[in-house]
């Protein structure tokens, strides 16, 4: 078969959607299927509407006009803020956007009535992260403008943590974002949308804690990959492997573990390898590199390690003389190891959406992230 390849489980990522938007409904929790890490693919966004997801969201328009030009109509939100040059295929493309700059929707109000449309909009508000949002105290001035600007609805609020500074959704911050959302109500009349937050809420959503007037959450990591994403906890019940790369062995020989030679600078930084003795051991090049895939989100499989990568070559070494050229290596990866997976053109993707042999008795790991 092809490779390198990313083989992808669709009923595996259909069972992680339904189970997570059960859970969550419990809770009084609708769920966004967040596609942005893969592309907005035509096959996960039928498999993630199907589990019962009530809308979509990505964070770029070029993901939302291939959904549009897949004939995707179900409702989808640009989850990041628009760009300013990009207003027109905004309002065409997408349900509503999240904002939080007021020149950025007054040109979507512009675009909105150029276009004779309604763009919805819901305000993301800082609670701590320092990525996205309007500072509480600046909230109720902001919906007050928003509000006279014609052609926008004005359709809730929204909250990230823990994708900048890692802060984590809890009680405290989450009752803080519904008592805002109370008072933006009591001055402005009732609000359809309280979006609390992404894969790292699940904790706190699922926790049993008070979600108050939080009705939403985006998830993507925790669907596709099955983890939360504070500690990437593997969540009960679902399957950590709907994806895995395959990538092919193109040389295996049994070479000297220290290199000889004056040593200076790599390509690419290395990853820390195994100090070995000196002596030789089995090392194996795969055709995969930085240029398709993070290396360090690779989880390889037992007894192979990975060594280090460049633009095109992975390097591994291996417990056993076996590894022969033509062979296939089957790895986990991490979130950053999946969008640039999904993102290079020189993988395939090939979708599976046979029945799911049952692998979730099977002690499978979440890939810790790896943080800057
Ligand atoms: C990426 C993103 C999400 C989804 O995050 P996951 O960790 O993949 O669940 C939700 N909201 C916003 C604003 C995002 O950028």
């Amino acid at each position: 078969m092809t490779a390198p390849r990313l083989d992808i489980n669709l009923s595996k990522i259909h069972h992680n959607a339904s189970v997570l938007v059960d859970k969550l409904a419990q809770r009084g929790i609708s769920v966004t299927g967040v596609t942005k890490a893969v592309l907005g693919s035509p096959d996960i966004v039928n498999t993630l509407l199907s589990a019962g997801v009530s809308s979509l969201g990505d964070a770029r328009i070029e993901n939302i006009e291939a959904m549009r030009r897949q004939y995707v109509t179900a409702p989808i939100m640009l989850i990041r803020s628009p760009m300013l040059s990009q207003v027109d295929e905004v309002v065409r493309q997408a349900d509503l956007s999240f904002n939080t700059e007021l020149a950025v929707i007054t040109q979507l109000s512009h675009a909105a009535r150029e276009a004779k449309l309604t763009h919805g909009v819901v305000l993301m508000v800082e609670l701590g992260d320092l990525r996205e949002g309007i500072l509480p105290a600046d909230l109720p001035s902001t919906v007050r403008t928003v509000l006279r600007l014609p052609n926008i609805h004005f359709r809730g609020i929204g909250a990230n943590l823990a994708c900048h500074s890692g802060v984590s959704p809890d009680a405290d911050n989450m009752a803080a974002f519904s008592a805002l959302a109370d008072s933006i109500e009591a001055n402005f009349g009732s609000i359809e949308l309280v979006s609390g937050g992404n894969s790292a809420n699940l904790n706190w959503a699922l926790s049993g804690a008070k979600t108050g007037k939080i009705n939403n959450l985006r998830l993507g990591e925790s669907i596709l990959l099955g983890c939360e994403t504070l500690c990437r906890q593997k969540i009960e019940g679902l399957y950590t492997d709907a994806f895995t790369l395959v990538a092919e062995v193109i040389e295996a020989k049994i070479k000297p573990t220290r290199p000889w030679g004056h040593i200076a600078q790599t390509a690419f930084p290395s990853v820390t390898p195994a100090a070995y003795p000196d002596g030789n051991r089995l090392r194996a090049i795969l055709a995969l590199g930085h240029q398709d895939v993070d290396p360090l989100g690779l989880k390889a499989p037992p007894g192979l390690r990975l060594l280090g990568a460049s633009g095109d070559h992975l390097i591994i070494d291996s417990d056993t003389d076996s590894l022969v050229v033509g062979a296939e290596i089957t790895f986990g990866l991490t979130y950053s190891a999946l969008i640039r997976a999904m993102t290079s053109p020189f993988i395939a993707k090939v979708m599976q959406a046979g029945a799911v042999k049952n692998t979730l008795s099977q002690k499978t790991e979440c890939h810790p992230a790896i943080r800057a």
